[in-house]
């Protein structure tokens, strides 16, 4: 490392959440173990959606930096993969135990940056600790072929070994947890990480990187903040990044993959979603309106996952629209600073709340009607209200297109067929589900579905042990499960010859 690692240190972020109008920290990247000044001169603040208000900076990262980053995990890589799987699951255990301890300061820092009611930002660090903990208990018990006699006198093995240095590309929704289900296979699997989080919500994993900087080895884990365009971009060319994964739009997936082909490395992609709620007449329609409420309008329905597109058999849409609507109504928005009553919260930006509502603007101009909400209400923050749209003409824009808002739409369909062709007719692939009470059904249609989840008479319910993924413009990769330590390895073949003599000649 240069003697421009000054190590400035990163401020307390319970100060760096300055009062309104007050004067806000500055925070600094996170490399080779310790907070970082960068080489830039640049800063960008960071804000509370649900007040408007600053609440800290950070700094806009440059290719120097991220030169820079690379080079301390590129460091700390042979000392990281030599240890035993054991050993690393020990560590990793270790950081576990120490996010759980300070996991209400996480959920808070989460909660104000990303405008999440605070039950759901606790949701978010208790998923991020799982994955730290599957993973340590995966990446002891590897799944693989046997090693054997394949061909005569020889023996075959396989070895999964890490890739090397691994960027990690996060987005503003999720930003600790996807960072966790990134971090977590990436280390357990033996490789060394630059994380580059979104620079609308860096918070959380600048408080993850200084939290663990006393249990991860200096360069294992490093952070650099700034622009997609200029750090993502870095890492993505960076010829000592052996692989990037990226979790965000389908727009950053395909520039960070075309990035990436310049060195051929890896990549790693999970995209944007629009999710199909299929109903069948013989559904639970209570069900299906309390999973829509939750897996529509959780986290503001800016979720990839999210129960946007609902698709319910003609005969049993208006008698569905009776129980979403007040279930819809029902639920308590504001900012999440208010209390734990809080269920839904503001977007995450000022652009993002009119992107929203121009979707919304654009769908009504078109001849569709708002069963209710409709509108960004008056006052402070980035809010729009529960919306969900009826009567769309064919092929409507908010029926296609990935809103990322609290915003369902409701089309019909009149036979099963139909169902499954509407449902796949998007390019998205990321996750659907069935609504249905007949067996027959439940069993054949997952099968019939593009999408890399597809939940029954569920929407939205994760399990740590299970993949995430899309197919698609969705990306590729998978999240979570023994699968997400397999994208962050690679096999090697090892065969050995036996055949040979006691004097050591080779005998054929
Ligand atoms: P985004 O694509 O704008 O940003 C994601 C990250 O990519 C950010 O860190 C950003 O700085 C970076 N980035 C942007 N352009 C880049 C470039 N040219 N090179 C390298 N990096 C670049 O996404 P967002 O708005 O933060 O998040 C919302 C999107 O993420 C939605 O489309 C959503 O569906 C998707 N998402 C997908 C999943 C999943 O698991 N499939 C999970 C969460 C969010």
């Amino acid at each position: 490392m240069t003697e421009a690692h000054t190590q400035i240190p990163v401020a307390p972020l319970g100060e760096a959440l300055a009062p309104a109008g007050g004067e806000t920290a500055v925070l600094t990247h996170f490399v080779d173990g310790a907070g970082w000044k960068g080489t830039g001169t640049e800063t960008q603040l960071v804000f509370n959606p649900a007040t408007g208000q600053p609440i800290a900076q950070t700094l806009r990262g440059t290719a120097a930096d991220v030169d820079e980053a690379v080079a301390a995990a590129k460091a700390a890589f042979p000392g990281w993969r030599q240890r035993t799987p054991k050993d690393r699951a020990d560590v990793l255990l270790e950081a576990a135990a120490v996010l759980e301890a300070n996991a209400e300061e996480l959920a808070h820092l989460e909660s104000v940056n990303a405008g999440k009611p605070m039950p759901l930002a606790r949701e978010d660090v208790d998923g991020t600790i799982d994955t730290l903990r599957f993973m340590a208990g995966a990446v002891r018990a590897p799944l693989s072929l046997s090693a054997g006699e394949y061909v005569a006198d020889r023996t075959s093995m396989i070895v999964r070994e890490p890739v090397g240095v691994v960027a990690a590309i996060t987005p503003w929704n999720y930003p600790l947890l996807t960072a966790a289900w990134k971090i977590g296979p990436i280390l357990a699997a033996g490789n060394t990480c630059v994380l580059k989080p979104s620079e609308q919500t860096p918070l959380t994993a600048l408080r993850m990187a200084e939290l663990l900087a006393g249990v991860l080895p200096a360069g294992v884990l490093n952070v650099v903040t700034g622009a997609g365009s200029v750090v993502g971009e870095a890492l993505a060319t960076h010829p000592d990044v052996a692989l990037v994964s990226v979790t965000g739009s389908v727009r950053s997936g395909q520039a960070v993959a075309g990035a990436a082909a310049a060195t051929l490395k890896r990549v790693h992609l999970e995209l944007g979603g629009k999710a199909p709620v299929m109903v069948f007449a013989d559904a639970d329609l209570d069900a299906v309106a309390e999973g829509i409420r939750f897996a529509g309008f959780g986290n503001s329905g800016q979720d990839c996952g999210a129960g946007c597109r609902i698709l319910v058999e003609e005969s049993v849409r208006d008698e569905l629209l009776e129980r979403l609507v007040p279930t819809v109504e029902s639920l308590v928005v504001g900012d999440p600073a208010d209390g734990d009553h809080i269920e839904m919260g503001p977007l995450v930006s000022k652009a993002h709340r009119d992107s929203v509502v121009g979707f919304i603007d654009r769908a009504l101009a078109e001849g569709a009607r708002a069963a209710t909400g409709g509108k960004a209400p008056e006052g402070d923050g980035y809010f729009v209200l529960p919306t969900v749209l009826v009567d769309l003409p064919d092929g409507a824009e908010a029926t296609r297109e990935e809103i990322f808002g609290p915003v369902v739409t409701v089309e019909t369909f009149t036979d099963e067929d139909g169902a499954v062709e509407a449902a796949n007719g998007t390019p998205y692939g990321l996750s659907a589900s069935v609504w249905t009470e007949n067996a027959r059904r439940a069993a054949d249609l997952p099968g019939r579905l593009d999408f890399g989840t597809v939940w029954v008479n569920d929407h939205l319910t994760f399990a740590t042990e299970m993949p995430w993924g899309g197919f698609k413009s969705s990306g590729y990769g998978r999240d979570l499960s023994a699968y997400a330590l397999d994208d962050y390895s690679r096999t090697k073949h090892i065969m050995v010859n036996r055949a040979r003599g006691a004097d050591g000649t080779e005998q054929s």
